[in-house]
């Protein structure tokens, strides 16, 4: 099927209210303008390098959202564009992207990055080390930023019970998050979670928004 298909055929299987982040890294701009004409405007990418050349070439209607490791010193090369970082999981990153946005004037979305694999390798704060964050910070420091929810990513595993349980796990500590410290906040309302092989339990879990890549797109070449 052609990437236009899948875009059509993904949408139409998701609630309403569930967005689509169309995961283009490593794909070609060709890719990234056959899924736009098929109307998708949200895409993601997990290297900045990579992004800041493919967002000089799109269409500026794109809604770029980062979902991979973002090193500090790179913040400032996508910050005059990138609508939402999925990916804070430090003060310093957190303190960085509000200076950055400060200089540009703009509002960036930010979602917590929560690990909640088994796997050692994957970034983000653990549930307690969420809840001491959000304790300690001070809220009224970083104007330019917004929290708008969280992101997680579940074990690359054929187990889907243990998928659908860490997915279970990171939507509890949401609503304990909002109701804790975003209760009268409207915008903090993003659970970021389900990825190709598994965003159909995600969204049974509770997910709002899916970072789909390989089912759109086909695999990656490195
Ligand atoms: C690459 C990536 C995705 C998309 O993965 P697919 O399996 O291709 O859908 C989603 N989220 C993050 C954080 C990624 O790095």
């Amino acid at each position: 099927m052609s990437i236009a298909q899948n875009i059509i055929q993904l949408r139409a299987s998701l609630p309403k209210e569930v967005t689509l982040i169309a995961v283009s890294k490593f794909h070609p701009v060709e890719a990234i303008r056959e899924a736009y004409e098929a109307g998708q405007r949200i895409f993601g990418e997990s290297r900045a390098q990579e992004l800041k050349v493919k967002q000089k070439e799109l269409p500026s209607d794109i809604e770029w959202h980062f979902i991979g490791t973002l090193q500090r010193n790179k913040v400032k090369d996508i910050i005059s564009y990138i609508h939402t970082i999925h990916s804070i999981d430090s003060l310093r990153l957190l303190e960085e992207v509000n200076k950055q946005a400060a200089k540009h004037n703009r509002i960036i979305n930010v979602l917590l990055e929560v690990h909640i694999a088994s796997e050692e390798s994957k970034q983000g704060f653990s549930p307690y080390e969420c809840r001491m964050f959000l304790e300690t910070i001070e809220r009224n420091a970083y104007p330019y930023i917004r929290i708008t929810g969280l992101m997680g990513m579940a074990t690359y595993t054929e187990d889907e019970e243990q998928v659908q349980n860490e997915f279970r796990k990171l939507h509890s500590l949401f609503m304990e998050v909002k109701e804790k410290w975003f209760d009268n906040v409207p915008y903090f309302k993003e659970l970021s979670m389900g990825m190709s092989h598994d965003f159909p339990i995600a969204v049974e879990e509770g997910s709002t928004m899916i970072r789909v890549g390989t089912k759109i797109f086909g695999e990656r070449v490195y």
